[in-house]
């Protein structure tokens, strides 16, 4: 029989995700802040949990996906948190983006007691989690992925193990890295081309068949167009992930100095209120730049 798993956090990813596990067989039980999230649920045929507490009893997996290193924090521990109220021997595999250091220490306090944890978090958008292509960075033992493969393989395509415990979280601060300076490039891109008058979409289109095509071109190309900013990916979750990428750069002497610019700039975009936009609203920072 397939294990039963307990899902924490339906947000843009969540939801989507936890749904790929129902349509693939498993038994889904979730708690998340939103009531309209848990509805979504329950009509996509999961069981509503009360509590992290009555989510996690039962599961032999414990899936995870909420914001931050803060939100990790106060899900896993205290008297109402997961590691306290799950069964030894189960699993958890928390696929949010946050700091290596804080995926290290969850495992460490979770083997004190009897739980396995694997840092799994993803890329590709809320396009790839609907799509169930995401690709899907793992940090942790050997023996746990083994047995989570099969469930990650219904949420993603990509599943690579790349080491010890942390290590998924050390490759999604790279990849967000790469993420921001490409969305940058295209966005100056954008507002160079406009300014001097070339057709928006022709141009995109013929770039994107070309070394300077990308999955962010294909996948943000409307964004640009249309000037319609609905994430998809918060700049407010990007601005986070700089700030990861930053840290443990600086923590092992990597210099940065193209991500320390973007860095900034998506700084700027959320002191001007435009946190809850999505991610290619860089497009915005550079029209400002530029006059556009
Ligand atoms: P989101 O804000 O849409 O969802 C987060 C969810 O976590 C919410 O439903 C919220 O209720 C829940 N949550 C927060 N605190 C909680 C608590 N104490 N108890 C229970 N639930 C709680 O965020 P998202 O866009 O789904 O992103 C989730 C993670 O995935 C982030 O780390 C993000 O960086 C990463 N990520 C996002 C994308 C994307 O395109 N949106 C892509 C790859 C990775």
């Amino acid at each position: 029989t397939l294990p039963k798993i307990a899902w924490i956090g339906l947000g843009i990813m969540g939801s989507p995700m936890s749904e790929n596990l129902i349509k693939a067989g498993y038994d889904v039980t979730g708690f998340t802040l939103e009531q309209d999230k848990l509805d979504r649920l329950a009509a996509a045929g999961g069981t509503v949990a009360g509590s992290i507490a009555e989510a996690v009893r039962d599961a032999d997996v414990i899936i995870t996906m909420v914001p931050a290193s803060p939100q990790v924090e106060a899900i896993s521990y205290g008297p109402d948190g997961i590691l306290e109220n799950a069964r030894s021997g189960a699993l958890l595999i928390d696929m949010s983006s946050i700091t290596p250091q804080t995926s290290v220490d969850l495992a460490k306090a979770a083997a004190d007691r009897g739980i396995r944890v694997l840092d799994a978090p993803v890329s590709g958008g809320e396009a790839g989690a609907i799509e169930a292509v995401l690709s899907i960075m793992v940090g942790g033992e050997q023996a746990d992925f083994d047995l989570a493969k099969p469930i990650l393989q219904a949420l993603g395509k990509t599943i690579v193990l790349c080491g010890p415990h942390g290590s998924g979280q050390t490759v999604k601060a790279a990849n967000q890295l790469i993420v921001a300076v490409n969305i940058q490039a295209c966005a100056e891109a954008v507002v160079f081309l406009e300014k001097s008058g070339v057709d928006l979409k022709a141009a995109l289109d013929v770039l994107n068949g070309g070394l300077a095509g990308s999955t962010v071109l294909t996948r943000k190309k409307d964004n640009f167009l249309t000037r319609d900013f609905k994430p998809g990916f918060r700049i407010d979750l990007h601005h986070k992930d700089m700030g990861i990428v930053t840290d443990a750069a600086r923590n092992v002497g990597a210099a940065l100095p193209v991500g320390a610019v973007v860095a900034q700039l998506v700084a700027s975009l959320r002191a001007q209120g435009d946190g809850g936009l999505d991610h290619s609203a860089l497009l915005r920072a550079v029209e400002r730049l530029s006059g556009a």
